[in-house]
């Protein structure tokens, strides 16, 4: 592969978080200061041995929670990427509000970090006890005036909704107190519950579907309202502060999936590292690689691209496929068009207002 067709997007990984969520399944495991250690170690190895292009115009670290390591092991993590961010347009951070203090949020801003996105779910003491987060509404506010004190303004909120006993009202309160941090941007999601969760376990069920529909209504109607345009199916920005980083994914570009828990994209392959801290410690190079045929990236294009509001450039698909999407997807994008499920504007193809929540549906309708 040539330099020139390597990613210019990083997603690193950091598997731990502080205590666990009770609706979480992502890979992590419960922070423990010599685990960090070794991760770290065995993370210069993946570092040095990789050819990362240093020219990356979009980093984001998530997890887990970044912030659960000490100041000490975020200025040895930052430090290690410090080769790679001279060009960067866009560097986030996730965090979660308890886990940010004075020192962290230097460390941060001196490394180069200007966007930070934030675990806030809800404004509720009582559904964030119920969740498993460690986390309180006045938490969120510290976290942002310690980030704006810093001098990272440019913030992201993470809302989830959908969730057991919330309400409508509860909800309307959720953004009501989001709104009044000004974050730049908002991911609003509604809770999944899987098998392996503790809320799994313990048999929780969310909403019924037509309370999240309702829900994920209000959200797109008020949001924008409020100044906040819906530029994908989950997420709202300021216009001039969509989460570059995530273009990347929704574009189908290419990026670099570093560590124990991430995924990456290269060369038409995916790749997925081990999720086992043991393994990662042993071999950081782990991972299961999945060549990505170009049936497979023609439907993931499709699959990405209809998240966004803006849809997909079919002049684009064109270029990169060498052939249309009509005929790439034959009588069933025709019939979608037909029924009015997909829109043609021009140059774009989207999915249509009202069947957007339905996304999953309409691409099985492609498949
Ligand atoms: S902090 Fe985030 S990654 Fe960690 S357990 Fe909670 S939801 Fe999962």
């Amino acid at each position: 592969m040539s330099r020139e067709n390597k990613p210019r997007a990083l997603y690193l990984h950091v598997p731990f978080c502080r205590s666990i969520c009770f609706y979480c399944d992502f890979t992590h495991r419960v922070y423990r200061g010599e685990d960090a250690d070794r991760w770290l170690k065995a993370l210069e190895k993946e570092l040095s041995a990789k050819e990362i292009r240093r020219d990356l115009t979009t980093m984001y670290i998530g997890g887990g929670t970044p912030t659960s390591l000490t100041a000490a092991q975020l200025e040895r993590l930052l430090t290690l990427l410090d080769p790679y961010t001279g060009s960067l347009q866009e560097f986030t951070v996730e965090i979660n509000p308890e886990t940010l203090d004075e020192e962290k949020a230097a460390i941060l801003k001196a490394h180069g970090v200007n966007r930070a996105s934030i675990g806030f779910q809800t404004a509720d003491e009582k559904l964030l006890k119920m969740m498993g987060r460690r986390h309180s509404f006045k938490d969120v506010g510290n976290c942002v005036s310690l980030l704006k004190d810093a001098g990272i303004g440019n913030l992201s909120l993470d809302l989830m909704y959908s969730l057991p006993e919330q309400t409508m009202a509860g909800l309307k309160k959720d953004i009501e107190a989001a709104l009044s941090l000004a974050p730049k941007h908002l991911s609003l999601y509604s809770l999944i519950i899987e098998d392996n969760t503790v809320f799994g376990k313990k048999g929780y069920t969310p909403l019924d579907e037509e309370t999240e529909a309702d829900m994920y209504e209000y959200i797109c109607r008020v949001l924008p309202e409020k100044g906040y345009r819906q530029y994908e199916i989950s997420n709202f920005a300021v216009p001039g502060y969509e989460s570059r980083h995530n273009l990347v994914y929704w574009h189908y570009e290419d990026f670099y999936g570093i560590s124990a828990g991430a995924s990456g994209k290269e060369d038409h392959c995916r790749y997925d590292n081990t999720a086992s801290l043991k393994e990662y410690l042993q071999d950081p190079l782990k991972k299961e690689i999945t060549p990505l045929s170009k049936e497979d990236e023609m439907f993931e294009t499709v699959m990405m691209g209809l998240r966004l509001k803006a849809g997909i450039s079919m002049s684009a698909f064109q270029d990169r496929y060498g052939i249309s999407f009509s005929e790439a997807f034959s009588g069933k994008a025709a019939a979608l068009l037909r029924k009015g499920v997909l829109v043609a504007e021009g140059d774009m193809l989207r999915c249509a207002g009202d069947h957007y929540h339905l996304l999953n549906s309409v691409l099985s309708d492609l498949l």
